[in-house]
């Protein structure tokens, strides 16, 4: 029997998805998706995070902490696969998973150093809010980048056109919204978020989105995404 261990995180990201629904499936899809990990007591020294701007790209290690409490199983049906086929939860990237560890490679962006404590920005984020980091480590080309068998998911997904209505263009134009808004809404609705099985027919359905603090509304029009609202919460 190995031992068992307690591991408990360095600190917290904010993330400007506050749902599951509609992050990217893995990290650089979205390169507006940028979050801040705040060090927590302990661990937010500058001394920690000296050298780090060396580095542009971390991994990071966190929890699938909205999962925690639902348990997993030895197989899973990935989105990749249509969503009805079962395959090893080993060789997938559920986050149903025993220990629910999840592994990132993201872009490092700054240190913010303030009242002696340390954060980290981030991009690329597949992460929601209040994610747990548990380890930060700079990514290293000469070992990191593989020429690998992947599997299932050979390819990166198909991208589809977003379309921004009259309305929500003038909104974002009108309003103070956070830096690269239009382009992470862009980039997040090209990957049509829907499930899979809603992929294969006609949907007339209305989807929304919780981007920071603004309710974004889309539909998918011919096989293009059409932005019909956004609002503040
Ligand atoms: N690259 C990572 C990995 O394999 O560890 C993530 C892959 S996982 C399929 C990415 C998905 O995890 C996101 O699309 C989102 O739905 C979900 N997710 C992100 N942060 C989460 C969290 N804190 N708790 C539960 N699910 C989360």
């Amino acid at each position: 029997m190995l031992n068992k261990t307690t591991i408990e995180p360095i600190g917290v990201l904010s993330s400007p998805f506050k749902q599951k629904f509609s992050i990217p499936r893995q990290p650089r899809l979205a390169p507006a998706a940028r979050g801040i990990i705040k060090l927590s007591d302990g661990y937010n020294s500058p001394d920690m995070v000296r050298d780090l701007d060396t580095f542009s790209h971390l991994w990071l290690v966190f929890g699938f902490h909205e999962n925690s409490d639902k348990g997993w199983q030895p197989l899973v049906r990935p989105p990749r696969l249509g969503g009805n086929k079962k395959t090893g939860v080993l060789a997938t990237r559920s986050t149903f998973r025993p220990n629910g560890l999840g592994l990132s490679a993201v872009k490092f962006e700054r240190v913010i150093i303030k009242d002696n404590m340390a954060s980290i920005e981030v991009s690329g984020i597949d992460l929601l809010d209040r994610t747990p980091i548990y380890d930060i480590k700079p990514y290293i080309s000469y070992s990191d980048v593989i020429d690998a068998e992947c599997g299932f998911a050979p390819d990166a997904p198909q991208l589809k056109t977003v379309n921004f209505s009259e309305l929500t263009a003038s909104f974002i134009s009108q309003n103070d919204v956070p830096n690269e808004f239009e382009a992470l809404i862009e980039q997040i609705l090209a990957q049509d978020p829907r499930p899979a099985y809603k992929q294969q027919k006609a949907d007339d359905k209305v989807y929304r989105v919780e981007l920071y603090n603004f309710d974004v509304h889309w539909q998918v029009i011919d096989d293009s995404i059409l932005v019909t609202n956004i609002h503040p919460i």
